[in-house]
């Protein structure tokens, strides 16, 4: 089959690899109809997730026709149109159980790697390196889907690909940002990001009730997003001292709830200059354009600050005292997908939303190489790029 490999810092390559069959009486065979890039996938791309290796599989957020399913998978049959969540979990661990369903106790068999690196690890995830799994992604033409009597979302035929490929990621997650929040009527939510899951946290503070939502970016076109979806007022972080423009907003009180839906990739902060900040600690402290710095600052007394955008490592130097000061609440984490997705799915289905707004590019496999650099560079006003395999 064809698929869309790894080949190292911003090589990506569309490469002939054996078909994925079936290694465990809990798998499923799904042939992919639709998939995606994440935002996540930039951190590859970009070279910030360790344990990758050359050929391996990208994608996570993918749907499709389920082809063959293990004796164990008894939720599913041949023919079932499903859309994948793209962390791995068991249905049977402490966690699972407790519909923690990203810190899964047994879905990632390379856990010590991330502990290793990182002192922790969760749940294993669809193409995204080996300290999640390993395991092959959804950019291919078919994907083995582990615990696939516990995962997978049967979708209906009412609705179209388009409408429900984001329940394997960017949609759930916007909306566990925004849940964390505790939003309470006539709340001011700020969000930091207008990619794919800073419009979903958008979309969804308004359904859990917030009054206002303030949007934060740099490009015109993910601004307009945000505020023709909802009428989010905006802030371009390029042009207005953020801190001071929120103060203002909020009646010098500062919003009831910030999100930071930009994660690593924070504008400016490429690897190198990462770690030389981190070195430097002066600089970290007195940088006002990193995101959660911003928000953290930024959030009224009491308030909660949610961060859905993706760190890893050591992050130093950010306003504890701040954050201690004001008696902040602080959530984070991936999302817990198999909680949100059923509920999710019955807000598509009684038109409360369409996700597929946020679509900007289609485009076939073979054009992910250079798709993946323009989603990366913001280039033709990309914000959520749809892969078609076999088309
Ligand atoms: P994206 O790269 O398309 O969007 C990030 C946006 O942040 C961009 O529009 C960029 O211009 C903006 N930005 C950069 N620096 C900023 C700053 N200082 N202030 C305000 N905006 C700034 O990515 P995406 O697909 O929307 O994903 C966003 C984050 O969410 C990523 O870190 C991704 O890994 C993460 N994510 C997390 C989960 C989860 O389970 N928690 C799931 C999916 C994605
Ligand atoms: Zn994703």
């Amino acid at each position: 089959m064809r698929a869309v490999c790894w080949e190292g810092t911003e090589k990506i390559q569309v490469e002939t690899v054996p078909d994925p069959v079936i290694l465990n009486p809990r798998d499923a065979i799904i042939k992919v109809t639709t998939t995606a890039i994440c935002g996540s996938d930039l951190h590859i791309y970009d070279g910030y997730i360790p344990t990758m290796q050359k050929g391996d599989v990208l994608g996570h957020e993918f749907m499709g026709e389920v082809v063959e399913v293990g004796k164990e998978a008894t939720r599913l049959n041949v023919g079932d149109r499903v859309v994948v969540p793209f962390t791995i979990a068991c249905g049977h661990c402490y966690y699972c159980k407790e519909q923690l369903w990203s810190l899964c106790d047994n879905s990632n068999p390379n856990a010590w790697m991330a502990e290793k690196l990182y002192g922790y690890s969760g749940s294993g995830l669809f193409g995204y390196s080996h300290m999640y799994g390993g395991y092959p992604g959804g950019q291919a033409e078919y994907a083995r889907v582990p615990f696939a009597d516990v995962g997978p979302l049967k979708v209906p035929d009412t609705l179209t690909d388009e409408q429900v490929l984001f329940l394997s990621d960017i949609f759930p997650t916007g909306y566990m940002a925004a849940e964390n929040c505790n939003i309470r009527p006539g709340d001011t939510v700020a969000v930091w990001g207008c990619g794919p899951v800073g419009q979903f946290a958008i979309k969804s503070a308004y359904l859990l009730g917030a009054e206002r939502v303030i949007a934060i970016d740099r490009f015109a076109e993910r601004l307009e997003l945000a505020s023709s979806q909802g009428e989010a007022e905006t802030l371009n972080y390029e042009r207005v001292d953020v801190l001071d423009a929120l103060r203002q907003m909020t009646g010098g009180q500062g919003p009831d709830s910030c999100i930071d839906a930009v994660g690593l990739e924070a504008h400016g902060t490429t690897l190198d200059a990462w770690y030389d900040r981190a070195k430097t600690s002066m600089l970290m402290a007195t940088d006002r354009t990193h995101a959660l710095r911003q928000a953290i600052s930024a959030c009224r007394k009491g308030g909660t600050v949610s961060i859905p955008g993706v760190y890893g490592g050591w992050l130093d130097k950010f306003p504890m005292g701040a954050a201690f000061a004001k008696g902040l609440t602080l959530k984070m984490g991936q999302t817990h997908m198999h909680k949100y997705m059923p509920i999710l799915l019955d807000r598509i289905e009684r038109g409360e939303i369409d996700p597929s707004f946020i679509i900007t590019h289609r485009i076939g496999l073979e054009d992910a190489p250079a798709m993946y650099r323009t989603f990366r560079d913001k280039h033709d006003s990309c914000i959520k790029v749809v892969m078609k395999p076999g088309e």
